[in-house]
């Protein structure tokens, strides 16, 4: 089914693909297999594209849809993505629209208009309009160059999100049988992919995967007792950075978000019951960086293009592998470092496997559910290289060390737990098997519980037997020997723990079991080596190039990131273009945008030189704090006292500044009289500036500092008039 050879295109196309590359969307340069996609589609051939979040994917059909001459349809099935995308092509003046449920029959009518005339290059749609038969005829009479499957992984039983009408797709596609498919996901197992090939009924396709390591997130797994104070101080070595908090259910969402307020922090909850505006509202604010923690349930994330999101906290598992990947894969877009934690527990399984159970779905599909679950249960546990198992689990196998999740950084050290593992057996044994696992660590470190006292469980033997150890850790090993199968959670029990068919051999000595030690939960250290946050790109500038982002994203009514991403602006600091040539050049840049936004852009940055200079000619950081200081209103006594620093000296860091240029006012530390009695000496001393000679000169005493400042007024005016 896998055709391997691609025939290559004529080298005139391949150099109109990067001349559109560059021309419309900025960049230099194709990625990773882009290049090969786009010549195997445009040479009529069908291809399955499996590529992580934030790969690309979209270039590889947008490219090929501007190099062709009719239509490439594209079928995507968020809708919020949708138009984000569609925004984003206009914002670099490509004809693009979409139809979907949002549309008013205004809106439709001129998608339709602009079809007819010819215009549009690429229609994104929903499956389900897709498949109505009056768009299937309407469209088999236009000149349709690529239909695009988005989230293509939806066509499967295996993959993460089955929709059953992308299996409805094959209506449209096969009207259209002569038109080459590109089916593009960012998850799916071997058996997805394999299946999306056959359900989308792709012909001899190309399976292009590119690597689904993501090297800049840091991957952690903490059982999640504690979860609420482990996030805490995370947050406190964390300060400032943005992230999104993932939970089960909605209730959690809230109940975290309202936590997150009263520590302080700039959170919101999010999730499918609250209203559409609260929800953009939400949406943008975190875009804009003015809320800095979404609290979310997997509702949250779809469509979400905010390059800057620093860490991924899973309050609850996640519901397999899949929905992990993709929803870490939201952290650090734009290259830096970003951190992801997961924590697990019991309970939460416990919980999916109610859902898939009590779901009416088909048993194969529950019986892939489960099976799914256990995998992200694994991962949990696994003691070897948790980016390894992920990559496994997508099909690209590898054992190298990955060196950037707790696994490979801090590797957990293992010691031999049979005594511990005896005398938890112990009690389970004593309590009939009757006993949960939190109980089980209760009796063990004689809590006093109230239940242990009503069931009369103090007068087990064991009872207090492991009191030398604390709760957390009792917890952290109950789990180890549950996942070696020393003991089972009998989940059609209240979760008792239950015998194996191990136990009774490592009660009486007969085997030995392994555990490991619950690791400090310090963040794991790791050197950022990322572009971006150790490089020297100026903070300043990029604050003000997003000041006039925000603006303008205001004045288009549209996101700011449309206008240009943060990565785009961050360049943009760090090499401070001079003219628009060189803007030209920075990453993100099409020549649409450089037309409408270059001119603006150069300005901002040669003001900010120039001040710059201004700032650098006054020698020294002692000056700036100063400035600092007094812009945000402290007088120079304040200031003074604040930096202990002399009165004197903060009035000549101020006289200074303000005689280079800064734009300071420097009025409201004088009144009228003075400036007006100064004035006077001055004229007097015959415009000699030093304060000393002109003091002589007046009559009443006026500290030395005002004169100072009335003489820098006064130099400074007569300047302006000269
Ligand atoms: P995906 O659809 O795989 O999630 P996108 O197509 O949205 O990813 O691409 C993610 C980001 O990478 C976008 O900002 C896109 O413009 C950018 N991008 C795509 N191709 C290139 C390239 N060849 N060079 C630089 N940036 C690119």
């Amino acid at each position: 089914m896998i055709n391997p050879k691609t025939r290559s295109l004529p080298s005139e196309l391949t150099d109109r693909l990067r001349q559109t590359l560059q021309k419309v969307f900025g960049y230099d340069q194709f990625r990773e297999y882009q290049l090969e996609i786009m010549q195997h589609v445009l040479s009529g051939k069908d291809a399955l594209v499996i590529m992580p979040t934030g790969g690309g994917k979209s270039m590889c059909y947008q490219l090929p849809a501007l190099v062709s001459k009719g239509l490439t349809l594209v079928i995507s099935p968020l809708i919020a993505l949708m138009s984000d995308q569609v925004a984003n092509l206009r914002a670099n003046n490509v004809p693009a629209s979409f139809i979907n449920s949002t549309l008013t029959n205004q809106e439709k009518k001129k998608v339709f208009l602009d079809l007819e005339k010819g215009i549009t290059k690429l229609l994104y749609i929903s499956p389900e309009k897709a498949v109505i038969q009056r768009f299937i005829q309407y469209i088999r009479n236009k000149k349709i160059d690529l239909i695009a499957i988005d989230e293509a992984h939806c066509v499967s039983i295996w993959g993460n999100d089955f929709r059953p009408v992308y299996a409805q797709l094959t209506e449209l596609t096969s009207t259209l049988s002569k038109t080459p498919m590109m089916a593009l996901t960012a998850t799916a197992d071997r058996a997805t992919q394999l299946d999306i090939c056959e359900k989308l009924r792709l012909r001899n396709p190309r399976i292009f995967l590119s690597s689904f390591e993501r090297k800049n997130i840091q991957i952690q797994v903490r059982p999640a007792q504690g979860r609420m104070q482990q996030i805490q101080s995370f947050l406190r070595e964390h300060k400032g950075q943005a992230g999104i908090i993932y939970c089960l259910s909605r209730k959690s969402t809230e109940e975290v978000a309202e936590k997150l307020r009263g520590f302080g922090y700039r959170a919101a909850h999010y999730h499918a019951e609250i209203s559409s505006e609260d929800r953009k509202r939400i949406q943008e604010a975190f875009q804009k960086d003015e809320l800095q923690i979404v609290c979310a349930t997997i509702a949250f994330g779809m469509g979400i293009d905010k390059s800057n999101v620093r860490w991924i906290i899973h309050y609850n598992l996640p519901k397999n592998i899949e929905s992990y990947y993709q929803e870490i894969g939201r952290a650090g877009r734009d290259g830096a470092m970003a951190q992801a934690i997961l924590f697990y527990n019991f309970h939460d399984i416990n919980v999916f496997r109610r859902f898939i159970d009590d779901s009416e779905a088909s048993i194969e599909f529950r019986n892939v559910q489960h099976q799914k679950l256990d995998r992200i249960w694994e991962f949990t546990q696994a003691s070897s290289c948790r980016t390894n198992l992920i990559l496994n689990y997508f099909g690209e196998y590898r054992n190298t060390d990955c060196m950037h999740c707790d696994n490979c950084i801090r590797p957990p050290k293992g010691f031999d737990g049979t005594f511990y593992t005896q005398q938890a057996l112990a009690v389970c044994q004593q309590g009939d098997q009757k006993l949960n696992l939190g109980l089980i660590a209760d009796i063990l470190r004689a809590s006093g519980r109230k239940e242990i006292y009503d069931r009369g469980l103090q007068r087990l033997n064991n009872y207090g037997a492991g009191r030398d150890i604390s709760r957390l850790d009792w917890l952290h090993y109950l789990t180890q020997m549950v996942n070696q199968g020393v003991m089972m959670i009998d989940y059609t029990d209240h979760s008792h723990l239950k015998f194996t068919s191990l136990s009774l051999d490592i009660l009486e000595g007969r085997k030995k079991v392994k555990l490991t030690r619950p690791v400090n939960f310090k963040a794991p250290i790791v050197q950022d080596k990322s572009p971006g946050k150790n490089e020297s790109f100026n903070e300043n500038l990029f604050k003000l190039l997003k000041d006039w982002r925000r603006d303008q994203a205001a004045k288009e009514k549209m996101p700011a990131y449309i206008i240009l991403n943060d990565r785009v602006l961050k360049e943009i600091a760090k090499e401070r273009p001079a003219t628009l040539l060189d803007l030209i050049n920075i990453s993100g840049i099409g020549e649409y945008k450089l037309e409408k936004y270059g001119r603006e852009i150069i300005k901002i940055i040669q003001e900010y030189i120039q001040k710059q200079d201004i700032l650098k000619n006054v020698k020294g950081q002692s000056k700036l704090q100063t400035l600092k200081l007094f812009q945000e209103g402290y007088d120079p006594d304040k200031i003074a006292s604040e930096r202990q620093l002399k009165t004197a000296t903060v009035y000549d860091h101020l006289i200074e500044l303000y005689s280079k240029g800064e734009n300071i006012d420097l009025h409201p530390l004088i009144s009228k009289r003075i400036l007006h009695e100064v004035t006077e000496g001055w004229r007097l001393a015959k415009n000699i500036n030093n304060a000393a000679t002109v003091a002589e000169f007046i009559l009443t005493p006026i500290p030395l500092n005002k004169i100072k400042v009335a003489l820098a007024i006064i130099n400074k005016e007569n300047r302006g008039k000269g």
